[in-house]
């Protein structure tokens, strides 16, 4: 498109964003507050992509799953500012979380703004009662010594974090009770199946920096009102067009470029750039045949994903009183209280992560499972305080962080040269979550604008 300014001709370059999650609604703002004019495709009727919102009436909606953001996400915080949703996050004034048992023992680890580097997190371990005293301060020094690790030097890819925990000194108790806690919700995964780099990540950057990284945030509204509705609203009101409903099934390609880009209804779009903001496999699947043999796209069927169980009950009493808890002996991990302020009726969402022995069972099993542990937690849950409940089972919830996997990750700048690629699942050094997908989009944006200078 050509316009017309102070009686110069000024090009606005167009892109075509495939992909309407996280990383594919921030690429579109990003490009066009660099002039660019976006149009956003996204196969299902609504935008959002792992982020998304059930209607359960016209009144009420729920979220796909319970999603927590940490201080540490400066880039998704960003995000959230320019749409005008930061107001919907609601942060800990300081990390806090409670882990209890069946047997009603109780442990809190939290951390406070007034001392740095997560010290007061450190002494509240000293506290925590699942593990013995020199297990305790054998955990607290080996924290303290990867503080210091460069975790970026190649060897730490190459073997798991159990591995390296081992190593140092860390018992099996320890292990499944401290440190797998903590990188089972952060990666979707257990700690003898992340590679040692991603572990070192998790702790390096929120808990090891202290109080303003770590604490956790809370989404006040549903998903839907957080991202989809105001990401939306700011593309469609700078002139973005949004396609839903409406996949991409092929990239054409002509001369090293993406000449065409195919729809499911017939529709054929072209444009100056093209951003993947798509899952690997979907990328893959959309290829044509000559880059899908391509080596930096050959190795794409290779990134491995994992799943994560939620399970929402609505019920006619209230039976939690804190905003969630993590359940250190039980196959439901964690329960958010999703109805803080209602005395009377109580929504919860149970998620479980890596939750691959769930996604052959029927519902009724998982129901059963649920009810007999919830009745274990709570001694007084009774079936009649059920009304209802749902079970989302999202099978690629996260890609896995596996020892060797990073070489699978691709950057930013693909092999074609007005293909460019972002998404939670590239190369930003962050594992599988809201803040590596909206890095991604503004690291895309950052690499196309410097390609744009060097030509
Ligand atoms: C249940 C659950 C809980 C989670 N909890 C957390 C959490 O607590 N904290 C956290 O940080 N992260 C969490 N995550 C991970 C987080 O949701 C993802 O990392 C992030 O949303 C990924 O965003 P994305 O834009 O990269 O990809 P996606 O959200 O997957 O977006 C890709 C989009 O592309 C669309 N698409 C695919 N193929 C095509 C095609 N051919 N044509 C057009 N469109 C296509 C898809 O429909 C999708 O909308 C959770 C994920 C799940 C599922």
């Amino acid at each position: 498109m050509v316009e017309i300014q102070n009686n110069q001709k000024i090009k606005k370059n167009n892109a075509i964003i495939i992909g309407g999650g996280i990383a594919g609604i921030y690429t579109a703002i990003l490009l066009q507050e660099k002039g660019y004019i976006v149009s956003l495709i996204e196969q299902r009727k609504f935008l959002g992509g792992r982020t998304y919102s059930v209607k359960k009436s016209l009144q009420s909606q729920y979220d796909n799953g319970q999603h927590l953001l940490m201080g540490c996400y400066q880039n998704l915080l960003q995000f959230f500012k320019k749409i005008g949703s930061l107001s919907k996050i609601n942060f800990q004034d300081s990390f806090s979380v409670k882990i209890i048992d069946k047997t009603g023992t109780t442990g809190i680890i939290r951390d406070t703004k007034f001392l740095p580097f997560g010290l007061m997190l450190l002494i509240s371990l000293l506290k925590y009662p699942y593990i013995g005293f020199q297990e305790k301060l054998s955990a607290i020094f080996t924290l303290v010594k990867m503080k210091f690790i460069n975790r970026k030097k190649p060897k730490y890819q190459s073997f798991s974090f159990s591995e390296w925990l081992e190593d140092n000194g860390q018992s099996k108790n320890v292990i499944e009770k401290f440190w797998d806690l903590v990188i089972l919700p952060t990666l979707n995964d257990h700690v003898s199946n992340v590679s040692a780099d991603m572990g070192f990540m998790v702790f390096q950057e929120s808990v090891l920096r202290g109080n303003r990284y770590v604490k956790l945030g809370f989404p006040t509204g549903t998903l839907d009102e957080v991202i989809a509705i105001p990401g939306s609203k700011f593309i469609e009101n700078n002139g973005g067009n949004i396609y839903l409903g409406n996949s991409v099934i092929k990239l054409l390609y002509e001369d090293n470029k993406i000449s065409t880009v195919e729809l499911r209804d017939g529709t054929k779009l072209s444009a100056d750039i093209i951003i993947s903001a798509i899952p690997s496999n979907s990328l893959y699947n959309i290829l044509p045949d000559e880059l899908q043999s391509h080596k930096s796209f050959s190795i794409l069927p290779k990134i491995e994903h994992a799943s994560i169980v939620n399970i929402h009950i609505w019920l006619n009493t209230k039976i939690m009183n804190d905003q969630f808890i993590n359940i250190i002996d039980s196959p439901l991990q964690w329960i958010f209280n999703k109805s803080l302020q209602d005395n009377k009726y109580q929504a919860l969402d149970i998620s479980i992560s890596d939750s691959k022995n769930l996604l052959q069972k029927t519902t009724a099993e998982i129901i059963d499972l649920v009810f007999s542990e919830l009745k274990d937690i709570f001694p007084g849950f009774n079936i009649n305080f059920v009304e209802k409940y749902k079970i989302i089972k999202e099978r690629k919830a996260t890609f896995r962080c596996t020892p060797n996997s990073k070489k699978y990750r691709l950057t930013n700048i693909s092999p074609v040269d007005n293909l460019y690629i972002a998404g939670d699942w590239v190369d930003t050094g962050w594992p599988s979550t809201m803040e590596s997908a909206a890095l991604s989009a503004s690291n895309v944006v950052n690499e196309i604008e410097s390609n744009n200078k060097n030509k």
